[in-house]
């Protein structure tokens, strides 16, 4: 029987081997590799842990595994582990396929005990301070980390001890002190853990190796996956590695460091540096680290190597890294090293850097940063070059630089939003009862919750900047106020928070558009910064790369333009809805009052030059490009007042003895046309076969107003979409009939606008019958919006705010299939709608006009899909573009989570 191998030796492995090794493991093998100093040590399987986890117990052969392994780096370094008088030390590490920052655990300094601390001691040269130290950490880690005693226990006892010795700093503690110190902690480890603390040096091997695998399923480390996404089943491997010192004295020391600015991306090194100290010291901000400059001061030899060790990473992995450093009296060692994690501008700065530094090609640079870190840079930003009052820091739930007077509730935030007041809307946590304050708000701030709790979920769907879980705020909704850090912020006082960060603001700090948009808009030169620079190399690199089209959701002149400078290639989504509301409203109210043929024709010609001159307007900003327009969509009951309100006026008019004249008209019509469900009602292509001359008008306006536009000499290219189409013959019946008034208006104006007609794919039986529609359908367009309701079976608007969180943490879905496509369900649909469609009409343009039409992960899936075109709303045709390029190159790849 061939057994698994559980345990690899580092120079067994590779960076390839992630999955099996963890990224730390795997990272340490390719050191190992690269021939850098790398202490020994072997890596656990991430297979081991799930043996572990599932089965309750390690693998049989897994015990011999480690003892062989072990035995060879005692040899390699000619100690025994845990050795009375020359001790072996290892740290037991833990180091999943994706860093789970702080998530996990490690214990350092394995292997002392009361015996080896002597010999420990006797080996650094009679250093007892030293020894003593290591072991006092170790009691400490290991009894967090295995046995769970709390951590305040021995912070409480080291701070008993700086104080009863008067000095304010670990160092300063002498061997006696550590030496007590150490009495103290096995006696806080034994009241916890109810044993002494364990002698034995494998044992404390074995049983921290453990507590590394269960620490894969702690509540935090659980938390952070289900928000990073992480799947729950890859579980940690462990890396046993011979331990160095940095806390040997002034000549030793640790530190971490990046080869690039992670922050801007600027070229140098950066990293943080402490004397004397182990391990986690440097994050963890007990003594005040040095810049990493201060090294070439301090020991310019190591500093020397490092900085070529850097270099070395950097061409190796082809990628700003970031290090884990230690100096053990002047020998430098490598403890870790990743693909560091970076900011949205200096994903950016960096890929660019790269190429010029001949590391990487342009499809690759393109592939290193995504369209998610695009719409970040283009969300306005807060200045903060005044050094505003930082008050908290909570989760970036939604991007965006919001400002505004605190409100607790949604009925306060309506209120002051009614009265034309910005604020920002305060809550613990949220729940559907605070939709209309969430929208009337500019930003949301919660103390509670995270990335998928409803107050995330709610504002991303909406673009509205949000920040929750900023748990350092204690909110007194009864009270009015809440309270951080000593502040205390009331009703009204006003806060500026950072969707992008989750930094929250004292006052007001002022908003900066992005250069990234400047840029865009034309208003900022390619050369303006090296972000400009940047974006703008590899936006043209993936203009060139992908075949998907981009197109906008526009429906004036204005979004058509800015839309067009933002690269847009036409317009996929008119909506004609709009064109019905302000003024216009009254001559809707007529159309549907009308009791004979002539009334409603004479509404209909009312709105008829109106229309033309929407029209008109954005066939001039769309001059040369596609425009689909598509034929009212609502149900008509949608422009007529609200029942409740025509109730009450009809009421009060009769009470007071007054004829409600036109309201009592309109009150009838509004109870007969009154749906169930309006979504499901009389509403798109329904509209244009039950209401004569509604869409002869709205083609005639398109077709006068092209006429028109090309009379000035421009070139529009309108395509007519007809909205809800389930059967062939609904559509077949509205294109007889506007084909018939386009060629009516090319014979009286003499240009033939050749127009297209075609069909949106959105009712699922137009998906399934899609064969048969592409006998009328020069074009279909998939509205993934109702497709998606209508294939689930459930409308947006009802089940976004009531039970989508719920659906979320339970794991149905990962991500609201409003925001990106489901591949499996409604996906299927779209393929079979694309491969009917095609092979009945080989020519059919085939678009995407939902807002999935700029959501990356889709865009990845519409290429796939074979789709000709995405649309969607301007802000987001950058990213489509972006993440239309990515699509053509394959879509795994380099992942720095
Ligand atoms: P994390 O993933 O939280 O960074 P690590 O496993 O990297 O945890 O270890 C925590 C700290 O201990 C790091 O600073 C690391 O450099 C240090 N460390 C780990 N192993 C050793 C070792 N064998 N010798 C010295 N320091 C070590
Ligand atoms: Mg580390
Ligand atoms: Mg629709």
């Amino acid at each position: 029987m061939s057994t698994t191998k559980y345990v690899y030796d580092f120079a067994e492995g590779n960076r390839d081997l992630k999955d099996l090794l963890g990224g730390k493991g795997a990272n340490l093998a390719e050191m190992t590799n690269l021939g850098l100093p790398v202490p020994p040590g072997f890596t656990i399987t991430t297979e081991a842990c799930k043996v572990y986890l599932d089965e309750g117990r390690v693998p049989e052969s897994l015990e011999q595994e480690i003892a062989a392994h072990l035995a060879d780096l005692e040899e390699a370094m000619g100690r025994k582990l845990g050795d009375a008088n020359d001790p072996l030390l290892v740290s037991v590490r833990s180091g999943a396929k994706f860093s789970m920052p702080g998530m996990m655990e490690t214990v350092l300094n394995v292997g002392l005990n009361d015996e080896s601390v002597a010999g420990l001691a006797r080996r650094a040269g009679g250093n007892d301070r030293f020894a003593w130290d290591s072991y006092r950490r170790l009691i400490q880690m290991f009894g967090k980390t295995v046995c769970d005693v709390p951590g305040e226990a021995f912070e409480h006892a080291i701070d008993d001890a700086k104080a009863a010795k008067k000095v304010r700093n670990d160092v300063d503690l002498d061997a006696d002190d550590l030496r007590r110190l150490v009495d103290a902690y096995k006696k806080i480890f034994k009241d916890h853990a109810k044993r002494d603390f364990p002698q034995d040096p494998r044992e404390q091997m074995d049983l921290a190796t453990k507590a590394v695998f269960d620490s894969w399923n702690a509540d935090r480390a659980v938390l952070y996956r289900r928000q990073e996404r992480i799947p729950a089943d890859l579980g940690t491997a462990v890396n046993i590695v011979a331990m160095v010192f940095g806390n040997l004295g002034e000549d030793s020391g640790t530190g971490v460091a990046f080869t690039r600015d992670p922050a801007t991306g600027n070229q140098g090194v950066y990293g943080d540096y402490l004397q004397n100290a182990q391990g986690e010291d440097v994050v963890a901000g007990i003594r005040n680290t040095v810049s990493l400059d201060e090294l070439e001061l301090i020991d310019k030899k190591s500093f020397d190597e490092l900085m070529d060790i850097m270099a070395k990473l950097e061409h190796h992995y082809k990628d700003l890294c970031d290090i884990e450093f230690t100096v053990e009296r002047g020998k430098l060692w490598m403890l870790q090293t990743r693909v560091g994690k970076r900011t949205a501008a200096a994903a950016f700065v960096i890929a660019n850097q790269l190429i010029d530094e001949g590391l990487i090609d342009l499809d690759e640079a393109m592939y290193r940063v995504t369209g998610g870190q695009l719409a970040q840079l283009m969300f306005p930003a807060f200045d903060t070059s005044g050094s505003p009052k930082r008050i908290a820091k909570g989760i970036a739930a939604s991007p965006g630089a919001a400002v505004g007077k605190v409100v607790f509730s949604a009925a306060a935030a309506v209120a002051a939003a009614d009265a034309g007041e910005k604020v920002i809307l305060v809550r613990r946590e949220t729940n559907p009862d605070d939709l209309p304050g969430m929208i009337a708000a500019q930003g949301i701030l919660t103390s509670r919750g995270g990335k998928t709790s409803h107050a995330a979920v709610v504002a991303r769907g909406m673009g509205k900047t949000c920040v929750c879980g900023a748990d350092e705020i204690s909110v007194n909704i009864s009270g009015g106020k809440f309270t951080v850090g000593g502040l205390t912020f009331a009703e009204g006082d006003v806060i500026s928070i950072d969707g992008s960060t989750g930094e929250v603001y004292e006052g007001e700090v002022p908003v900066q558009p992005s250069e990234v948009v400047q840029y865009f808009e034309g208003s900022l030169a390619v050369d303006s910064s090296p972000l400009v620079t940047a974006v703008h190399r590899i936006m043209t690199h993936a203009d060139e790369k992908r075949r998907l089209k981009v197109r906008t959701n526009a429906d004036n002149g204005d979004d058509s333009g800015r839309a067009r400078r933002f690269g847009a290639e036409g317009i996929g989504l008119c909506r004609t809805e709009h064109m019905f509301l302000g003024d216009r409203r009254e001559l809707v109210e007529r159309l549907i009052l009308a009791h004979e043929d002539d009334e409603r024709q004479a509404a209909l010609d009312a709105l008829l030059p109106l229309q033309r001159d929407d029209f008109a307007e954005i066939f001039r900003a769309m001059s040369g490009l596609p425009v689909t327009i598509r034929l009212i969509d609502p149900p008509l009951h949608e422009f007529l007042p609200p029942l409740e309100d025509l109730a009450v006026k009809v009421a009060i008019a009769e009470a007071s003895g007054r004829d409600p004249g036109h309201d009592a008209d309109l009150l009838a019509a509004v109870r007969r046309m009154h749906e169930q469900n309006p979504m499901l009602g009389l509403r798109g292509v329904r509209l244009g076969l039950v209401i004569p001359g509604l869409f002869a008008m709205q083609v005639r306006a398109i077709a006068e107003a092209a006429a028109q536009v090309r009379g000035e000499g421009g070139d529009p290219r309108p395509e007519i979409m007809v909205p809800l189409v389930g059967a062939v013959q609904e559509l077949e019946t509205v294109r007889v009939e506007a084909r018939g008034v386009l060629d009516e208006v090319a014979s009286r104006t003499g240009v033939d606008i050749n127009a297209l007609i075609g069909t949106m794919i959105e009712v699922p039986r137009a998906a399934l019958t899609a064969g048969q529609i592409a006998e009328a359908a020069e074009f279909f367009s998939f509205g993934t919006n109702d497709l998606t309701q209508m294939g689930w079976g459930f409308s947006r608007d009802d089940v976004e705010g009531s039970f989508f969180t719920r659906y979320l943490d339970l794991g149905i879905f990962g991500v609201s299939p409003f925001e990106s496509i489901d591949r499996d369900g409604i996906g299927r649909l779209i393929r079979i709608a694309v491969a009917e469609g095609r092979a009945t009409r080989p020519d059919l343009k085939i678009g995407v006009c939902g807002e999935h039409g700029g959501d990356p992960d889709s865009v990845h899936f519409f290429h796939e899909a074979g789709l000709d075109y995405v649309s969607c709303s301007p802000f987001r045709v950058p990213v489509a573009r972006l993440e239309a390029g990515r699509a053509v190159l394959d879509t795994a790849g380099s992942d720095s989570r």
